[in-house]
This record gives C-alpha cells, structure tokens and sequence, in this order.
C-alpha cells in the first residue's frame, strides 16, 4: 500500500491520510479527484500528494474511488492553494474546491420509475391511516417517472423519502442514481480563406456570382486575423454566396476550415484594433524595463502607474508578446467582464485563437471546456475576472493584474481573497513577474512601489500628448440656494450638456447609486420604509414598479402603503441612476439617452450593447454608475458630469476617501480620450476635500501623501495589517454576547501579540437578512502575530459559537468595513 494526502471537500482543516494499493497507483497524479471515506459519509477529495506508506499511530482508510483519469490542476498550485487556506483561514479542500470551475463536482441524480406491478397498488394509494395522499404520486402514476428536479424537491422531506424506499424494498418503483454529465463542446463554424492572395477577378472563366462572391470575400477578408470568414458571414450578405463560394473552392481558388467561434453574444466577431505604428516614447521606457524581466523568468513586481488614457492596454499586449516568444504563457485579470470587453477584442486582435476568456457567460460546459484548454496549454493568454487568478496555466511567464486598485478583485462571501494579491504570491511561487496596471493604484500597492517593494513604471502623459481634461468643480452648498435651480444639476452643468448636444459631442453623467430613489418615507409618521430582512431602506425602481432592498434583494410591489402607520402619502426621497435619466429626458427630450447600471445590464448581453450604442455614437448622453468609470475608451465622449462627488466620503470606512479619490479619477479620465478636449463637471458639498481637490489636479501623488499621512496617524494600512471578526446569527441578543466575549477573551491575548482591537460594535449594516451582526476589528504590523489570536480563538470558542447559534467569520486584509 502506499499514503495519499488528500484535502476533503469539507470544513476539515487539516489534511487527511488514505491508502491505496500501490500496485494499481502508477497512473495516480496530484490534482486528481477521489472519492474518499470522511466519518460515514464519501466525499470528495483532492490528491495532494503521494508518499509510500508508514507506521501510522491511527487506521489508515483505504480511497473509495478514482475520479479522474487526468489531473484537474498543475501540482505546482498546491503550494499555492496551501498558502491560500491557511493565510484566509479556510480549509483546504474548500479552497480547490471554489478554485474549479462549478460544473466539475459530480453530481449524482436520483431517477424513479415506476414498476408495472407497482402501478395498480399506487394508483388506489391513499396513504396511512387517512393521511394525504402526495400530490406527485399523479405525476408518477401517469409518466410512469419523476423528472430528477422533482425528486431533488421530494427528498428534502424525510416522510416521503421513507415512503419512496419503502415502494422500492417493495418492489413497486426503482430508484437508480446516475452520474449526470454537463459537458458542452466548444462550437465551431465553417470558414473561408483565400488560396491566393490575388484571386483573378477578371478571369472569364468566373460566372457572374463565383465574381460576385469572390469581391465580397475580399471586403470581408480586410483587417481580419486569422485571415478567413465564416460562410454564414458571406451568406448573410449575399444569398448566393454559398454555392458560389463552393463552387469556387472546386476551382482551388478558395479553401475552407473549421475555426472555433469566438463571438460577442451579438454574434458578431469583436472590433478589431490593429497596432499602433509607433510607441510612445514612455511606452518605450517603460517596455525596456519590463521586457528584460519578463526573459529572466523571475519574479518581480512591476506597477504600471499610467494616467487615464496614456496607453497602458499597448503595454500590456507588448509584455504578453514577449511572454509568448518565450513560450510562456499569460494570465491577465479584469475587475469584472465589464471591462474585459474592450481588453478581450484589443487581446482578440493581436492573439486570436489562443486566448481563453473566463467570464461569467459561460455556461458550465464551456467554462470547463475553457479550463482543459488552459491545462493543456492550447490557449496561452488567459483573461478573466476575479477567479481566473486560480486558471490551471502550466507555466505562467507573466500575470497581468488591470485596474489593480479596484475592490472587485476582492471576494466578499466564502473564501474571502483578494486576487490581485494571489496574483502577487502566485508570481512568487511560480517564478514570474506581475504586472499590476492602474492610473488610481490602491494605496497599499503605490506604498509598495515607493518603498522598493515593487518597481514602479510609469506613463505620466496621455497618448499623442492628449490634454488631460479641464475640470471644474461646482460647491452644491452655494448652487443649493440658486433660486430656481435644479434639484439635481446646476446651471453649469445643465449648460455644458446643452452645448455638447449642440455639438453633437457625447456626455457622461455619473452617479454611484442606481435605482429612482434610495429612500422612502411616510409622510404621515416620518419613519423610513425599510426592508423586512434588513436594517436598511428600500429603493424604489420606478419602471418596474417595485421597492427593493440592494442588499438580499426583497422586494415590494409599488406603491406603498406605509408600514408603520399604514399611510398612503409615502415620499420618494433620495435620488438614483434611474430619476437622473428620467430628469434629462425631460430636460432634453430630443437627446438619445442611455442608462448603464445593474439594472439596465443584467447580463453581458446587454451591457455589451449599451457600451455599443456609444461606441456608435447612437447614444448622446449616457448615464451611469461605478460601471461606466471601469476603463472604457470612448473617443467622442468630452463631457463627464459627477452629479455627486461626495456620496461615499461619509461612509464609516477608512478606505472611503481612497475609493472617492478613485472613482472620480476614472469617471473624469473618460472625457477627452478623442481628437477633442475634454470637460469634467464635479458637482459637491465638500469641495475642499483632498480627494476632490486632487482628483480635480489630476494630481495622484498629492492625494497619496495626503491620505498616506492619515493612515499613519491612524496605523490604518499600509502601516497595519487588518482582520475583522465578524458575528452574525438569528438572536440580536446572542451575537452581542458572542462578540463582547470573544472581545474580552482577545483582549488578553492582544497584549502578548501586540495588537490593538477596535469594537466590538454592531456592523454599520446591523441586520441584513435576518441575521444581525456585530464585528471586532483587529490591527497590528505583524501578519503572524494576528494569525496567532485567531488561531487561539478558533480554538476556544465562546459558548454561542460553539453552540453554533452564532457564526464567527474571519475576513482578513477586509475590503470593506460595513
Ligand atoms: P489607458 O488604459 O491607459 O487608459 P488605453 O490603453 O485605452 O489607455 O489607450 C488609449 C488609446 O490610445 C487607445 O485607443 C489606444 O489604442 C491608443 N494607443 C495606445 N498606444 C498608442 C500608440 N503608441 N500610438 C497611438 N495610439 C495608441
Ligand atoms: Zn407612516
Ligand atoms: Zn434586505
């Protein structure tokens, strides 16, 4: 027999031991499923590692099954995915378990059919003691089966359950269990390509449709990589193209080949961008730094920090290049598919087929189907959002972090990581430089390129000497008394986006709340409509008639009647994404206008769409949340209105200023991108905060020093390390008992470790879906040293968790602070 370390798929947190004969082990690999014993369940497992058998102090269980043929993952990621369970707390299978893409786990499906013998005793079936009768049993006795998703909903109950295996002993039904497979091929299409590079035309010998369908080859053909186009392409232009073209490919003039689609869900192939003829001269500087590191086949990590608009997509393409002439390959991560959209058709175009897109559209079959292609090194560039950070490349030459600073790469439920740090670590473990890209860097991560950490790059100028645009910021306290004004836009702003209309120029117009009002109150007793679930308030969705709650998505139907006092008069307070696009539509009935939040993008389809109607200039003025700040080049965009800069500053969050620092950088980074100059409107009530004023300098550095010096009085990081103990769970009563003891037991203990704790407090949000919830905030410079406390709370814990009335969630290096 030989030893298998194996992590379980379940809250254990050490690895386990199993045996297996060591005469059949030959074809095992790290980073193949089992399927092994864990108390009197089988679970499934991950091989870790293979060693040959020793004295053990306890039994060794022999493995159940093998579930794979293949491994799912390279074993160079298991130290990785060590590294990953012990430094966020999580257990290690878990870990691989959320790594691998969904459709993996083996689901068996339960299947009942009914036997012949069987159907005359439960046709009369009435049940015990003149109890009802289940109401499938109609279903059952008619179609003879029950489809798998009814069975699912009949186990959950034990009582017909019982009753079911009672029928099978009996002999009146089967029950099988079958392995159901979700595997989806990867689509192809028929495509065309020219044998000749200059077909003859002329040639007499061609019928009058062979021509006809040969010039629209050639029109299709112009700036397309590889050089070929689908039939449909050509049929869809020209009805006779098909039997014309297969004509012509009797003659040898044409060939044809079976290209793997890769599409926008419009089924259109993404723009194409050709390379630009010369490189900035910054982007040359920053290139002779970057691509001597990418051929060391070290690890460093670079920061690219380059103004909006400076080009730092070029870079990116050009280090991916040399990756792959190293024979390499690249990973590059996107805070959301959002804007991987116009880096996937920049990547589409110089890469074409070898690139493997991981996003949120993919259905199951796809995405695994993405994830063997990646394994097998078929695709070499890799681009996702957040979870492609686990894509099993064999030998990465370069990961690519874009958007670094934004707080989407962080995972807020489960295993709570933060990619672009894994980036960083996945870099060291496998030997490659990171390539961190932002115009706004994190705090952290710019703190780490001054002090040496990381190197830093450079690209301080817009491409072609761009103008950065002029802003110019309106003090909302002052516009608040201008008699008449608007509720939401001041002259100023109302008067630039007449003139753009005028101009026939596009505008922006920002504001990072979506919905028709955030708040709603009864006019009658004041009080705010709040969720049922949560402590929070209801936002009205005008259009769909609805009120929901943002945070566990309850909804109520529209209007309203008070629920505290029953009143009819409830108020709609506040404004959203949805009433700024109302009022503009009344201001300016004559413009196109067009709305990008999560509400009007729903799923990739539709939000690729809207960014379409700009890019075509179909839309005039384009109103939006975070959504429309993320990266989009739009050239004929000159006006970015912010209708309320201030928003986020008041929330109790150390990182708030940061993120308004960000957010207004980018949305004012959207103007001016084209041949024209642009304009950015900031409208607030605090004018004079450093994360407006040097949001309006377009001065990072300025803001840096500033916010970094707070942050040192503070010991806020990069000057600590944070965790955030959090408490939640049905009895408001219980989770403030569990927080104040476990408080007081950390209190002891912060002493000896050096760490300072802030709370216990309720959460900022103290309820939400039903539980409510506390938190103890811990702060120290040593990483280990805070480890230390919550190792010796997990294993002491305090009587409400471990009655488990409480849940107890460790969220390290926390994003966020509600
Ligand atoms: P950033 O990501 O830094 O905001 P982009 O990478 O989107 O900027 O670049 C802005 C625009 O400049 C894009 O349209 C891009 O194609 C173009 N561009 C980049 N490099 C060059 C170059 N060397 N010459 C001409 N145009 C360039
Ligand atoms: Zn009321
Ligand atoms: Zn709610």
């Amino acid at each position: 027999m030989i030893h298998l370390e194996v992590a379980v798929a379940a809250p254990v947190t050490e690895t386990l031991t199993y045996s297996f004969p060591a005469a059949d082990s030959s074809q095992l690999k790290p980073g193949m499923r089992l399927l092994v014993p864990l108390g009197r369940r089988q679970v499934t497992g991950y091989l870790l590692a293979i060693r040959p058998a020793d004295e053990a102090p306890f039994q060794i269980k022999p493995v159940t099954d093998v579930l794979d043929s293949k491994p799912l993952f390279p074993a160079d990621m298991i130290p990785f995915f060590r590294w990953i369970a012990s430094y966020y707390r999580y257990p290690l299978g878990e870990v691989i378990k959320i790594a691998l893409p969904g459709g993996l786990t083996q689901q068996s499906e339960r299947h009942i059919s009914l036997v012949e013998a069987g159907k005359e005793v439960l046709v009369g079936f009435h049940g015990a003691n003149g109890a009802d009768s289940p109401a499938w049993l109609a279903e059952l006795t008619a179609r003879g089966t029950l489809s798998p998703a009814r069975v699912r909903l009949i186990w959950r109950s034990r009582k017909w359950r019982k009753l079911l295996e009672t029928w099978h002993n009996e002999g009146y039904v089967t029950i099988t269990e079958a392995v159901s497979a979700t595997r989806t091929k990867a689509k192809t299409e028929i495509c065309v390509g020219l044998v000749q590079k200059a077909p003859p035309l002329a040639d007499t010998r061609l019928k009058a449709s062979e021509k006809k369908a040969m010039a629209l080859l050639l029109e299709l053909l112009v700036n397309r990589f590889p050089p070929v186009v689908p039939v449909k392409e050509l049929n869809h232009a020209y009805s006779g193209a098909g039997r014309a073209i297969k004509s012509l490919g009797e003659k040898c003039l044409v060939f044809f080949q079976e290209q793997q689609i890769f599409r926008d869900p419009f089924g259109e192939e993404p723009p194409f961008f050709p390379e630009p003829p010369h490189l900035s001269t910054e982007q040359e500087k920053v290139l002779a730094e970057l691509l001597p590191a990418i051929g060391r086949k070290s690890f460093t990590t670079f920061l690219l920090h380059g103004v909006t608009g400076s080009g730092k997509t070029e870079i990116y393409l050009q280090a991916a290049r040399r990756t792959l002439a190293e024979n390499r390959s690249v990973l590059v991560l996107v805070p959301e598919i959002a804007l991987a959209s116009q880096l996937e058709a920049h990547f589409f175009s110089r890469f074409g087929k070898t690139l493997a897109l991981l996003h949120s559209g993919l259905s199951q079959g796809e995405r695994f189907d993405q994830w063997h292609q990646i394994m097998e090194g078929q695709a070499k560039i890799v681009i996702g959002a957040r979870s492609a950070i686990f894509a099993p490349l064999t030998d990465p030459g370069l990961i690519i972090v874009d958007e670094e600073h934004d707080s989407a790469y962080k995972q807020e439920d489960t295993l709570r990581y933060q990619a672009r740090d894994l980036a960083v670590l996945r870099g060291k473990l496998q030997q490659c430089p990171v390539l961190l890209g932002s115009a706004t860097p994190s705090l952290t991560t710019f703190h780490h390129a001054s002090t040496g950490k990381y190197q830093l790059l450079t690209l301080p100028k817009r491409i072609e000497n761009r103008p950065m645009p002029e802003v110019s910021i309106v003090d909302l306290r002052l516009t608040r008394k201008e008699a008449g004004g608007h509720p939401f836009f001041s002259q100023v702003l109302l008067e630039s986006i007449k003139d753009n209309l005028e101009q026939g120029d596009q505008s922006i117009i920002f504001l990072n709340r979506r919905g028709y009002a955030n708040l709603m109150i009864c006019d009658d007793c004041g009080n705010p409509v709040k969720c049922l679930h949560c402590d929070i308030s209801l936002t009205l969705h005008k259009s769909e008639k609805i009120l929901s709650c943002h945070y566990c998505g309850y909804q109520a139907r529209s209007p309203i009647i008070c629920p505290s006092c029953r009143s009819a008069r409830v108020k709609e307070i506040g404004f959203g994404t949805e009433r700024v696009e109302e009022a503009l539509s009344e201001l300016f009935p004559q413009a196109r206008i067009a709305r990008l939040d999560r509400d009007t993008s729903t799923n990739r389809k539709k939000f690729l769409k809207i960014l379409k109607s700009v890019h075509q200039k179909e839309t005039d003025i384009l109103v939006g949340t975070q959504m429309i700040t993320k990266g989009h080049h739009f050239p004929h965009v000159t006006l970015v209105g912010v209708i309320w800069a201030d928003a986020g500053l008041g929330m109790p969050d150390f990182k708030a200023g940061e993120r308004t620092f960000q957010l207004i950088s980018q949305v004012t980074g959207r103007a001016g991108r084209g041949d024209k100059p642009g304009l950015v409107i900031i409208q607030t009530h605090q004018p004079d905060h450093y994360s407006i004023t040097n949001a309006e300098k377009h001065d990072y550095r300025g803001f840096y020093e500033k916010e970094l010096k707070l942050r040192q009085a503070l010991q806020y990081p990069p000057f600590s390390r944070l965790i955030i103990l959090r408490f939640s769970g049905d009895n408001e009563e219980l989770v403030r008992s569990a927080a104040t003891l476990t408080a007081r037991q950390a209190r002891q203990l912060a002493e000896t470790f050096r760490l300072t704790l802030l709370g216990p407090a309720a959460a900022p949000l103290a309820r939400i879906r039903d539980k409510y919830r506390w938190q103890l905030l811990v702060k120290g410079t040593d990483s280990n040293n805070l480890h230390a406390l919550c190792d010796s709370l997990a294993a002491q814990p305090v009587p409400p968790v471990r009655a488990t009335k409480v849940t107890m969630v460790v969220d390290v290096d926390p994003e966020s602070m509600l």
